[in-house]
């Protein structure tokens, strides 16, 4: 799953390129205007009042701009930051040492925070509230309960599945904020930025086949740029056009919408061994051998948002608009296949 070019999720190669192409300063950070128009205002207000910024919760599909959201804040606030992620804090005590060494004002971000130990998590809720830590000395009925100042820190917290975080987790962030799929116009900005960060020639049309092809994605968007870099080296003179990026996505197998065979897959099982829905997730996912979170979260997003799949109180369904797009009328595909 991971191997697909179209996943949202970083790989492990792609750090050092991501840090090259990261925006580091808000106005540099392109589309989710309203978001940022929200946050700047909360950054000025906090740094006016000479304050830490209150506790950030950003939620949204993977590869929309968390990390990089961020290190802007931080950047803004002319604070330090301490990168983390949920499954990496291992123990209480693990935490409690982060923690510890934060100062005022200071940001500790914690990437994938629905992963965190509950363990862990509990640290957390007067880590937050009271900027205090509570430890236990000793074992037994000897043991006492100790408390520590912390610094005023700020949590940011970044997941891609806000549904998982518990309520007493979720209620103690002053800001929760979603980031939402880029639109078209906003990719194509990303993709210009990028390209002349890589030295890219690459014209309008060229860079419009990508960003539509980019699943409303900018980790995607950069990505396919680089592939299709190579193709234009290789085969196309340097020069991206429209015709070169076609070939080239269609080298990788991916549509113009930016499906690829994973996802096609996905929707003819759905077709083919459901009828079209409504089905069950967990149904899906037995029959394709995959994790239902996985699907739920990688696949499904997009899916729905280009309206091939719709999520219902009964199960996952395919619309009208796929049976359209791959050309079959719904009817007639459902005697071909009987
Ligand atoms: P997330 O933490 O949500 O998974 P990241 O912040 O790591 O996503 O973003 C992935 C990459 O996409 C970044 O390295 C950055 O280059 C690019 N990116 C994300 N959002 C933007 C944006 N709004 N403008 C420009 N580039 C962006």
């Amino acid at each position: 799953m991971d191997e697909r070019i179209i996943s949202s999720r970083l790989k492990n190669e792609e750090d050092q390129y991501e840090t090259a192409l990261r925006p580091e300063k808000l106005e540099d950070f392109i589309g989710q205007d309203n978001l940022k128009e929200k946050l700047s205002i909360y950054i000025r207000a906090a740094r006016e009042r000479g304050e830490p910024l209150d506790h950030v919760l950003l939620h949204g599909p993977p590869g929309l701009g968390k990390t990089t959201l961020a290190n802007i804040i931080a950047r803004e606030m002319g604070v330090n930051i301490r990168i983390t992620s949920g499954p990496a804090i291992e123990r209480p005590g693990d935490l409690a040492a982060l923690l510890t060494n934060l100062a005022p004002k200071d940001i500790l971000f914690i990437d994938e925070i629905h992963r965190l130990h509950r363990t862990v998590e509990e640290i957390l809720y007067p880590a937050m509230e009271d900027f205090a830590l509570d430890i236990i000395i000793g074992k037994g009925p000897g043991a006492r309960s100790l408390r520590l100042d912390l610094a005023h820190f700020t949590l940011i917290g970044a997941t891609t599945r806000a549904g998982l975080l518990s309520s007493p987790l979720r209620d103690r962030f002053g800001i929760i904020e979603r980031l939402d799929f880029y639109s078209v116009q906003s990719l194509s900005k990303i993709l210009e930025r990028s390209a002349a960060l890589l030295g890219v020639t690459i014209d309008r049309a060229g860079t419009e086949k990508i960003a539509l092809a980019s699943r409303g994605t900018p980790r995607i968007a950069n990505r396919l740029l680089k592939r299709v870099r190579d193709y234009a080296q290789v085969r196309a003179n340097n020069l991206v056009t429209s015709k070169v990026a076609d070939e080239a996505l269609q080298i990788m197998e991916i549509d113009a919408l930016g499906l690829d065979k994973t996802d096609y897959l996905l929707l003819s099982t759905i077709i083919e061994k459901f009828d079209g829905g409504p089905v069950g997730l967990e149904t899906i996912a037995a029959s394709l051998n995959e994790e239902a979170g996985t699907i739920e979260e990688i696949y499904e997003p997009y899916l729905m948002k280009v309206g091939f799949l719709k999520r219902t109180p009964r199960g996952r369904v395919v619309t009208d608009k796929l049976y359209s797009h791959l050309n079959i009328h719904r009817d007639k595909y459902k005697q071909q296949s009987l």
